[in-house]
């Protein structure tokens, strides 16, 4: 069950996540609905509960976890499957072990934010509904307050949570496990000759295509951990992530990832790895450990084509030629050597007219060399060229895959800031700006900026 916050009070909803279960933001604003979605009060039909798993977390076996501060309230039938709501921060559960089953508001702003950014980005995620808050002190490095996020999922089911039944030996849990998901969300590969092994090669497959969207959006996660990895191949639990600002392969959003595990470059083998994690969890059921490693197999190829179709729309190509991997390649290595902030590099490139070099400006400033970036834009201009690339049809193309908008840690941290002092019109206005990432918005272009000086001293952590 979850515990009651004192005086709890709305903060924000997703208008978007609202109309997947026929709500509207004015109803979650409503007092009824806050306790609801605050733990406060249970609705009628609901039965919270709170799931056990396992897990891997970096890298290493961890042993049982659970939903130590998750609660889930049941499902919602939806035009497009049940959507099962889960409270975050509502409270202790039987798994919370050391913790207090609480979130602190600039975690939850955080999680809210990101959820609805990554959904209009059009990357795979569990939603976030409502946000909540509470004066109720919460004790991390320093005093902070409570708050609620009400996120939704058709399941919030993990690989760590097959890993719990693997681990124990208990092949009939684990069964039942696995025949539930393929029952509810995977329907079509019931019928195949070996129904887990089809499971662990969609999972997998699932999985290759949401890093193959974080890498193009930039985004990093910061905690792939078993436990962290949706069943159904949706970005889950949002804690220390981070969009890529000046580009650097090697980057680390987590400021507690001393070793650089779920770095932006990593996160690609470490997808692969957790399936792994699955794959070994699902192996009782599966039989053959070649079986298991042909389903891991579709992995890379399926990451590589994802990735190639993606990088295609991001340089505004239509046609596949020979040598696009390579252009692809010193693309990347280009913002590398010169920490071109990622996301205006590949919005400003919509602008390049092929028959204008010389006038890349600001796109050009962006680099520090100056002579590689015209170097590098001759060889795309040649390469726009062999396809009769129209600048206006490339640039409105460009324009649906490339973001303006994203959320900069420093947006988040002054949206935060701002709500610590009870104003909470930063991140309605944050909010609004993220749900349309790819439009112009001329009154809003301040949010696509970047990063000013005090933002480079930034760091978060795994302290939620
Ligand atoms: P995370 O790194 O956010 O994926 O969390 C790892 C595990 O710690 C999960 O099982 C969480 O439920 C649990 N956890 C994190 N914070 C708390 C907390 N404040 N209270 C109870 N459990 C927590
Ligand atoms: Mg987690
Ligand atoms: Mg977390």
């Amino acid at each position: 069950m979850p515990t009651p916050l004192p005086a709890p009070h709305f903060i924000a909803a997703s208008q978007p996540a609202a109309a997947l279960i026929g709500l509207t933001v004015e109803d979650l604003a409503r007092p009824d609905f806050v306790e609801v979605f605050t733990g406060n009060k249970v609705a009628p039909r609901s039965q919270p509960l709170a799931a056990v798993y396992s897990g891997h977390q970096f890298g290493v076996w961890a042993g049982q976890l659970g939903d130590g501060r998750a609660i889930t309230l049941g499902d919602i039938a939806t035009p497009t499957g049940p959507m099962e709501i889960q409270l975050k921060g509502a409270g202790r559960t039987p798994y919370s072990r050391m913790g207090d089953g609480r979130a602190v508001l600039r975690s939850s702003i955080r999680e809210f934010l990101c959820s609805e950014a990554m959904a209009a980005l059009g990357i795979p995620t569990t939603r976030a509904l409502s946000l909540t808050g509470s004066p109720q002190g919460i004790a991390r490095e320093t005093l902070e307050t409570a708050a609620v996020v009400a996120r939704m999922a058709p399941t919030f089911v993990r690989f760590g949570s097959f890993e719990h039944w693997a681990s124990q030996g208990r092949e009939d849990e684990l069964r039942t496990l696995a025949d539930y998901v393929i029952g509810q969300f995977y329907p079509e590969l019931a019928g195949e000759a070996n129904p887990y092994a089809a499971l662990l090669a969609e999972v997998t497959r699932r999985t290759a295509r949401m890093i193959a969207h974080w890498q193009a959006v930039g985004f990093m996660h910061g905690v792939m951990n078993t436990d962290n990895m949706s069943i159904l191949g949706l970005t889950l639990d949002y804690g220390p992530f981070g969009f890529m600002e000046a580009f650097d392969a090697r980057h680390i959003c987590n400021h507690t990832d001393q070793g650089g595990r779920y770095s932006y470059a990593n996160q690609v083998p470490v997808g692969h790895w957790n399936c792994y994690a699955l794959g070994n969890a699902l192996l009782p059921l599966i039989g053959e450990p070649e079986v298991a490693e042909e389903a891991l197999a579709v992995y890379r190829p399926e990451f590589g084509h994802q990735m190639d179709i993606l990088m295609h729309g991001k340089l505004g190509l239509q046609s596949t030629q020979d040598g696009d991997a390579k252009l692809f390649e010193d693309t990347i290595e280009l913002l590398q050597a010169n920490h071109a902030d990622f996301t205006l590099f590949f919005r400003l490139l919509g602008d390049l007219q092929v028959d204008a070099p010389g006038q890349d400006e600001p796109l050009r400033d962006l680099f520090i060399d100056r002579a590689s970036f015209d170097a590098w834009a001759a060889i795309y201009r040649t390469r726009l060229r062999s396809e009769h690339s129209v600048d206006a049809t490339r640039r409105a193309a460009m324009n649906l895959v490339n973001p303006k908008y994203i959320l900069r840690n420093y947006l988040a941290q002054t949206a935060i800031e701002q709500a610590q002092n009870g104003d909470f019109s930063g991140v309605h206005k944050l909010l609004a700006v993220l749900e349309h990432p790819f439009d112009e918005q001329p009154d809003n272009a301040a949010y696509a900026e970047l990063p000013p000086d005090w933002a480079a001293h930034l760091e978060v952590s795994c302290s939620s």
